[in-house]
């Protein structure tokens, strides 16, 4: 990048100024990881100072039936397939509660679009978890799947996200939103929800007090400048609405047949690669330094591994997605050794590892628990250290 273009834009990060899109492209032209690390460490500073907020969950996906067909997804099956499975509503309940010693404060629920479960099942669900596990906040569902309730039960968004907070539901989850750009979207996703729906699906959850998250995949067919894009379209929303907490870049993963039928489902393995962690954490900063107004961005750290994790706290990141005991779509894609499975401890360790502050918080961000922060560098030289894979 030109010395002239980096000064400029290194002002306007210092000067608080709003980045535009052009200047979201250049910054994921320049190839100065160390220099983005350190523009988006100081606008993360300066929005969460050396904090990195966690929260105790568990993901939980009711079925894997789905109707759409996603280029990218290995999680899908159809009806009749081997390891298609649904589960009743006992079973969803007898899941969560086998996890009620870990003290986990929040449920992640997300499915496939199942052609035949009648509408009734999802609020049902929701209202047994919340009977049996009260101070277990739910986030549940993604726009797509809000969007797929409307087709199946005839109500509109309005009456459904009623429904479902009457029954429990806390937030929405951030996903469905991959890249909304149409030009890459008609390639890769199958599903009816686009940028218009999932926007206003969001705006009226925000319009009723939820917050709920933003997601981006990322790594596979696009460009930077469908980041860029996809970012300010949120960036935009967020000006409007105020409802998104946090970012997640998500990345794309390649699908590394550890289902039992042995079969790659990913249509558009073979024209890919994944995401290096160089990429990601460009992605980190960048998004961080796009999306001023939103005052969270989160790595997924089952997406990432556990270094890139810790990484990406110096590129843009305060969050990290959480005690996750079982997630069954990413680990479907997932060959590097990451461990489905991280408790508090691990997570403290981590972070103290890395040299920040933790903070335990709930769905909400509120802070549930605060932690000492990182030991220093004489107290960690004084005794060995953990390392992470
Ligand atoms: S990404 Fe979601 S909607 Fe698309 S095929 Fe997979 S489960 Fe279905």
């Amino acid at each position: 990048m030109d010395a002239g273009l980096k000064r400029e834009l290194e002002a306007k990060v210092y000067a608080g100024e709003r980045l535009t899109r052009e200047d979201g492209i250049a910054l994921y032209a320049s190839d100065d990881l160390t220099w983005l690390g350190r523009l988006a460490h100081h606008k993360r500073t300066e929005l969460n100072g050396d904090r990195v907020m966690f929260n105790v969950n568990r993901h939980l996906n009711l079925t894997n039936v789905c109707s759409a067909s996603c280029a990218y997804c290995s999680f899908q099956r159809k009806p009749g397939e081997k390891d298609a499975y649904t589960m009743r509503i006992d079973e969803a309940v007898r899941k969560a509660k086998e996890m009620e010693d870990e003290q986990l404060t929040e449920l992640h629920i997300v499915n496939g679009l199942h052609p035949t479960l009648p509408w009734r099942y999802y609020p049902k669900v929701l209202r047994e978890l919340k009977a049996a596990l009260p101070k277990v906040n739910l986030k549940a569902f993604t726009a797509t799947e809000v969007q797929w309730f409307e087709k199946i039960s005839g109500l509109s968004a309005d009456q459904i996200l009623d429904e479902l907070m009457d029954a429990g539901l806390e937030s929405l989850t951030g996903g469905g939103a991959e890249i909304f750009d149409w030009e890459i979207r008609q390639h890769i996703v199958d599903h009816a929800c686009h940028w218009e729906d999932w926007s206003r699906i969001h705006r009226l959850a925000h319009s009723k007090g939820m917050k709920t998250p933003s997601t981006m995949l990322y790594g596979h067919i696009e460009e930077p400048r469908h980041r860029v894009d996809h970012v300010l379209r949120l960036r935009e929303l967020q000006d409007e609405t105020g409802g998104f907490q946090v970012f997640i870049p998500l990345r794309y993963q390649h699908d590394f047949v550890d289902s039992a039928d042995g079969k790659i489902r990913n249509r558009i393995q073979a024209r890919t690669t994944m995401a290096s962690p160089a990429e990601s954490l460009k992605t980190f900063a960048v998004s961080r330094l796009l999306f001023d107004n939103v005052p969270h961005v989160k790595c997924f750290w089952v997406m990432h591994g556990l270094s890139v994790a810790q990484l990406s706290l110096n590129f843009g990141v305060d969050d990290l997605d959480g005690s996750v005991v079982e997630y069954k779509i990413t680990h479907d894609a997932d060959s590097y050794g990451t461990p489905n499975t991280m408790h508090r401890d691990d997570l403290l360790h981590l972070i103290w590892d890395a040299g920040f502050r933790p903070m335990e918080r709930n769905t909400r961000y509120e802070v549930v628990r605060e932690y000492d922060a990182a030991p220093t560098l004489a107290q960690r030289r004084a005794e060995p250290q953990q390392v992470w894979a």
